[in-house]
């Protein structure tokens, strides 16, 4: 059984939003195809309080993003929510990061109430919470497959993207083109 979890495909992370990856929207069309194979697929939302400790006012790296109800946190209007059956929102309590879908969520729980063995990866941001998902979803036990082309990397430092990558196939995480 494969699942497919679309990481943070939210407006704030797109062009044009309060923490966007460049090309980000460039990983819509390819999440969209395949969402089509997967027998689950769940997109997971940075859902935000006002006073998260990732927040520069907060002394944390980011600047305000995905604070939830908001137009910034909505998922991208160009996802296909017909083949989204189920979202799961990470990052809700203040003091908690939540980078990775399954940091303080039912995400493994709902994996394995549909006999999932196998997840495949995709969205925002490579460098983050693709990362950070991919490798829980390893230490879940999980066969994982990352699609290099349905994901994007903020690349805060030159590099980040092919590190990531590395730190993904260290942990026995497929990298497919
Ligand atoms: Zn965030």
């Amino acid at each position: 059984m494969d699942a497919l979890i679309v990481v943070d495909v939210q407006n704030d992370f797109c062009p044009g939003g309060a923490l966007a990856v460049a090309g980000g929207d460039g990983v819509i069309e390819p999440i969209n195809r395949l969402a089509e194979q997967a027998s689950l697929v769940v997109a997971t939302r940075d859902w935000h309080p006002a006073n998260h400790l990732s927040f520069e006012a907060q002394g944390g790296p980011w600047p305000v993003h995905c604070v939830r109800d908001t137009s910034g946190a909505q998922l991208h209007p160009k996802l296909d929510s017909n083949r989204i059956d189920a979202i799961v929102d990470a990052g809700r309590e203040p003091e908690h990061e939540g980078y990775s879908g399954f940091e303080h969520t039912q995400l493994e729980q709902l994996l394995r109430d549909h006999g999932v063995d196998t997840v495949h990866v995709a969205g925002l941001a490579l460098d983050y919470c693709v990362k950070e998902t991919a490798l829980d979803a390893r230490r879940a036990g999980f066969d994982v497959v990352l699609h290099r082309d349905a994901t994007r990397a903020i690349n805060v430092s030159e590099g980040d993207d092919e590190r990531a990558l590395e730190e993904l196939r260290a942990a026995g995480v497929r990298v497919e083109p």
